[in-house]
């Protein structure tokens, strides 16, 4: 991990930023990596990238909630995404993150949350994916995730860090499963102990990641904006025969837009992540942290007012 990325990450945590940004953030930036504070934002966005043919994931912002109402509410407010697309005909599916639906409370709760909102995808013909967070939490999603893939199948899919030592294991042994992974590098600040901390040692174990799961037979979600990677999928599926769908491409909503749009007019699948909700804050600078200059566009916006 890089030093600027380490320091935006931790000044982000000081309280007086914080406090700062969740004031004025949406308008000195964030709108462009969020859709908006409630679902008709959301549904709004996703209609128009759904009209330029990109299909959607949406996902409530929201993450480390600390007592078991703040999880029930949150169960609550993604329990009304899934019938909100499905009334709207929008082509959309839901990410969620576990530490929003009380994983750092209690495994067998957040578990009971999350089993009601993948039965209500199975009940819609829809499906949930269970985004990855930090390392101390990566044992705990995989085991709700075999879980909750025992009972409904493919409606539940799980997202894996390349930046972790761990995951081509993880994924050799996810593989009887033919599971629907979605192949991230990783957001978080993780240490030398679990993770690679090069940029091109995790690239190539993304590329790694990618041969493998394809090779095991499951669905792969190549979810990055990196062109390296994405030209090195299209040449794999190409030279194996992989069919078209066998895999799909991700990317986070206001970032490489140009790119979503090309890999459209190609013929390829292509989803965006399309966040929304009051808590933007985390997400917003995980992606001010993965690019500095974004930093100078929070500024021009800053200057603005
Ligand atoms: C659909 C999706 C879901 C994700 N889910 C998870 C998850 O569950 N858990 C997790 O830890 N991480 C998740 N991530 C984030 C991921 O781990 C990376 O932090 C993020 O995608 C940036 O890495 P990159 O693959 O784009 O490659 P990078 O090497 O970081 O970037 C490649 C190029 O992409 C562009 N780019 C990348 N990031 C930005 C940015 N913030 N602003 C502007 N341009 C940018 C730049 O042109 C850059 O040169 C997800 C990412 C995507 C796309």
């Amino acid at each position: 991990m890089s030093l600027s990325r380490r320091i935006i990450l931790s000044a982000a945590d000081n309280v007086l930023i914080r406090s700062i940004a969740v004031r004025y953030g949406l308008r000195l930036g964030a709108s462009r990596f969020v859709a908006g504070t409630t679902i008709e934002d959301a549904l709004r966005v996703a209609r128009e990238l759904n009209s330029k043919g990109l299909v959607v994931t949406m996902d409530l912002l929201g993450e480390s909630v600390s007592n078991r109402d703040e999880a029930l509410a949150a169960r609550e407010e993604i329990l009304k995404i899934l019938p909100a697309v499905e009334r709207e005909g929008i082509d959309s599916g839901l990410s969620i993150k576990l530490t929003q639906l009380g994983l750092d409370i209690d495994g067998e709760f957040c578990l009971d949350n999350v089993d009601r909102i993948v039965r209500q995808a199975k009940e819609l013909g829809n499906f949930v994916r269970i985004d990855m967070e930090d390392s101390p939490r990566v044992q705990a999603t995989i085991d709700i995730f075999r879980e909750l893939h025992d009972r409904y199948g493919d409606h539940v899919g799980l997202a894996v860090q390349s930046y972790l030592y761990r995951t081509m294991d993880d994924v050799i042994e996810l593989g009887p499963r033919k599971a629907n992974l979605r192949i991230v590098k990783g957001a978080y600040s993780e240490p030398p102990e679990v993770a690679y901390q090069s940029k091109r040692d995790v690239d190539e174990e993304f590329c790694r990641i990618v041969e493998k799961h394809l090779e095991l037979g499951g669905y792969a979600a190549v979810a990055t904006h990196d062109r390296k990677i994405i030209d090195f999928t299209k040449r794999l599926v190409q030279e194996r025969g992989i069919p078209h769908d066998q895999f799909e491409f991700q990317m986070l909503y206001g970032i490489s837009r140009g790119l979503q749009e090309e890999l459209v007019s190609e013929g390829y699948k292509v989803r965006v992540y399309l966040p929304f909700g009051s808590h933007w804050y985390p997400y917003f600078t995980r992606r001010l942290a993965e690019r500095p200059a974004n930093l100078f566009f929070v500024l021009r916006n800053l200057l603005r007012y």
